[in-house]
């Protein structure tokens, strides 16, 4: 029996697509082998590759100047690529500090060269907002600005793109590409992790301005290079050919079902049903963050004491409902509401929210 699955990354994929991936399992289409046992450079394993962009291309109306590209290493490989590509040395690159993974690309930036901090929204050490435009001061000689969309671990979200003037804007969208159509000119770079709403975990997915690849490093090694990736369809060496196939099932799915419209439908109506039930029994679920900033991604909110926490936790894995855990550095609930998660499950959620404070109010 399949539970609801709240967990925040690697987590829930579309049922449909994983039942895609067991049909075909064993052997994809008439080819005598699973998609795993094709070669890369094969024509077979080539049409599920080419057939993955061109669902991502489609879904989010991405212009032809911007490639598609697929890399290994994590979210945490790009913080390092990123500024290694754009921030030669003695330039600066500007950051957004919004959360722990704002953070970290920053530190791992500050290893390279000296980025700026061009916000800050941690308070008391933690965050509960994401920053307003004016707070945002960008330095005019900044090669580039990164920002974290959603903040997976204290479940704030942007809901409007900086304005940046002509600087390139990279965003970290491991936690919410695909929640809902955005404006992808807005960007030079956007980059996830395919583990909460794309797919499995092991490929990360990029979108990529075609000028902003021809500014990168000439010097670095080939497989730090964003130029290898795009000249070579992201085959340049053997990619994650399984992650990728997954991929191509979840986009497949999200596009039988009416594409990003309805996708990002459901995930303000699951938003709504969320938070109106945390409003409504505010004085039993304590939720931090500033309601212009709610992430509609990553629910978080507490309950009295640790102990509660826990028991609402294990009542909740008893009821079906699992990866309910707040991240480790904040502790709390975390309800992590991806594009897998149904309507029907928030609404499952919900009463058991209900009947719990109920029962321990
Ligand atoms: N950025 C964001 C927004 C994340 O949520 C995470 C992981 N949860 C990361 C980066 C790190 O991703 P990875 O483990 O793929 O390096």
């Amino acid at each position: 029996m399949r539970v609801i699955n709240f967990n925040a990354g690697p987590a829930g994929l579309p049922l449909p697509a994983l039942e895609r991936a067991r049909d075909e399992f064993i052997e994809f289409g008439k080819t005598g082998m699973s998609i795993m046992e094709h070669s890369h450079r094969g024509k077979d394993y080539e049409a599920v590759h080419n057939e993955a962009i061109s669902l991502m291309r489609e879904l989010l109306d991405i212009p032809e100047r911007y490639e598609v590209l697929f890399m290994q290493g994590g979210a945490h490989l790009q913080f390092c690529t990123i500024p290694m590509n754009f921030m030669p040395q003695g330039t600066s690159a500007d950051y957004l500090i919004t959360g722990n993974w704002a953070k970290v690309a920053f530190e791992e930036a500050s290893k390279l060269g000296k980025p700026r901090v061009a916000c800050t929204t941690e308070e008391n050490g933690t965050f509960v907002r994401v920053p307003k435009q004016s707070e945002i001061k960008v330095d005019p000689n900044a090669t580039y600005v990164h920002m974290t969309t959603n903040n997976t671990i204290y479940g704030t979200q942007f809901h409007y793109i900086p304005e940046v003037g002509n600087i390139p804007l990279i965003a970290d969208m491991s936690s919410d590409i695909l929640w809902k159509k955005f404006d992808v000119t807005k960007y030079a770079m956007c980059y996830a992790g395919a583990q909460k709403n794309i797919g499995p975990s092991g490929v990360v997915i990029l979108i990529m301005d075609k000028a902003l690849i021809e500014k990168g490093a000439k010097t670095l090694p080939k497989t730090l290079t964003y130029s290898t990736y795009a000249k070579n369809n992201s085959l340049f060496n053997t990619p994650p050919t399984f992650a990728i196939y997954m991929v191509r099932n979840v986009l497949a799915w999200m596009k039988s079902i009416g594409g990003i419209n309805q996708i990002s439908k459901w995930n303000e109506e699951k938003g709504a049903i969320l938070y109106g039930a945390l409003d409504k029994m505010a004085d039993f679920y304590r939720a931090p963050v500033q309601k212009d900033s709610r992430s509609l991604m990553n629910v978080v909110f507490n309950l009295k004491t640790p102990e509660l926490e826990e028991q609402f936790i294990a009542d909740a894995k008893k009821a079906g409902m699992v990866g309910l855990k707040g991240h480790r550095a904040v502790g709390g609930i975390r309800v992590s509401t991806y594009n897998a998660v149904s309507v029907e499950n928030v609404k499952t959620f919900v009463s058991f929210m209900e009947q719990f404070a109920k029962s321990n109010g």
